[in-house]
């Protein structure tokens, strides 16, 4: 399924379309497939995705929370949050 936050490939941080790869919101093992299956996926920047302040990066928690809280807030214009709990198996907001 394609991303449910964005329709462009480009990074959904900065815009850019230069070294992009995709990030999966909800990671992990598990988490991964739902990700894909629900779209829960953006493209960012080699540096916003890997980089020391990247979602995956030593400093990247805030950004982490920011795309699964951007994740749950789109996902619950079509669902409940039970939905989203049942998925997840957290909320975020
Ligand atoms: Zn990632």
């Amino acid at each position: 399924m394609k991303s449910i936050l964005q329709n462009k490939k480009e990074s959904y941080i900065s815009g850019s379309t230069y070294n992009l790869e995709e990030h999966h919101i909800f990671f992990g093992t598990a988490n991964r497939k739902v990700s894909e299956k629900n779209g829960f996926k953006v493209w960012l920047t080699t540096e916003e995705h890997r980089g020391t302040y990247g979602v995956h990066g030593k400093f990247g928690r805030g950004l982490d929370i920011k795309l699964k809280q951007d994740a749950q807030r789109r996902y619950e214009e079509t669902h409940t949050r039970e939905e989203f709990i049942k998925l997840i198996g957290k909320n975020y907001l």
